[in-house]
C-alpha cells in the first residue's frame, strides 16, 4: 500500500488559501483534516465539517492528553490538528490537506518529516494582500490590522517551507498546487513496488 501524502498549507491570511483549498478539494481526492478550535463559528461554517468548534477548557484537556499533532494560538485563539483526526484519514488510505498556520507547520514538520509537504501561498503583494482582507470584510478594523502585522511577519518563513505558490490568479495557483502533488504523489518513498 502507498503511504498517504499529507499536504500543508499554510499563508499569511488573505493571501486566499481557504478559496485554493475548498478547489483543490473539489478537483483531487485529497480529503480535509478538521481542526479543533476555540474560535466562534462564523456564519455558514459547520461544526465536524470546517472546524470542531469547543471551550477553551476542553481545547486545554485535549493538549493534556497529548491529543495533538499539532496546535497553536492565532490571532487570540487555539487551533490544533487532533491525532485522532489524521489517523481516521489515514486509515482510510486518503491523501489529507491540512490548512494550518506557520507555526502549526513547524511542528508537523518536527513530528512526521518528509512524510508531509509544506507548501507556502503568497499574496501578489502586501498591499493586495490588504485589500483582500478589507473586501472579506468580515473582521472590525483592529483585528484586521492585527491579522496584517501577522501576515508581514509570516511573509518571512517562506524559504522554510517545499514550495511557496504565489496566489495572483487562482486558477494558476491551483495548477501550481495540483503539480506539486503529482510530483510529490511520484516520490519512491510513497510508492509501492511490490
Ligand atoms: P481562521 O480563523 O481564519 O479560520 O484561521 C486562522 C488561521 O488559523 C489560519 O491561518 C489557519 O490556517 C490557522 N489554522 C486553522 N486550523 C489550524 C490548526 O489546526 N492548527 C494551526 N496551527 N493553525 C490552524
Amino acid at each position: 500500500m502507498s503511504q498517504s501524502l499529507i499536504l500543508v498549507v499554510s499563508a499569511p491570511s488573505g493571501a486566499g488559501k481557504t478559496t485554493l483549498c475548498r478547489r483543490l478539494l473539489e478537483e483531487t481526492e485529497l480529503v480535509f483534516s478538521v481542526s479543533h478550535t476555540t474560535r466562534p463559528p462564523r456564519p455558514g461554517e459547520v461544526h465536524g465539517q470546517d472546524y470542531y468548534f469547543v471551550d477553551r477548557k476542553t481545547f486545554e484537556d485535549l493538549i493534556a492528553r497529548g491529543g495533538f499533532l499539532e496546535w497553536a494560538e492565532v490571532h487570540g485563539h487555539l487551533y490544533g490538528t487532533s491525532k485522532a483526526e489524521i489517523e481516521r484519514l489515514q486509515a482510510q488510505g486518503r491523501d489529507i490537506l491540512l490548512d494550518i498556520d506557520v507555526q502549526g507547520a513547524s511542528q508537523v514538520r518536527s513530528r512526521l518529516g518528509s512524510e508531509a509537504v509544506f507548501v507556502f501561498i503568497l499574496p501578489p503583494s502586501l498591499e493586495e494582500l490588504e485589500r483582500r482582507l478589507r473586501a472579506r470584510g468580515t473582521e472590525k478594523e483592529e483585528v484586521l490590522q492585527r491579522r496584517l502585522t501577522r501576515a508581514r511577519e509570516e511573509l518571512a518563513f517562506a524559504p522554510w517551507f517545499d514550495y511557496v505558490v504565489v496566489n495572483d490568479r487562482l486558477e494558476e495557483a491551483l495548477e501550481d498546487l495540483l503539480a506539486i502533488i503529482r510530483a510529490e504523489r511520484k516520490r519512491p518513498f510513497r510508492r509501492s513496488y511490490a
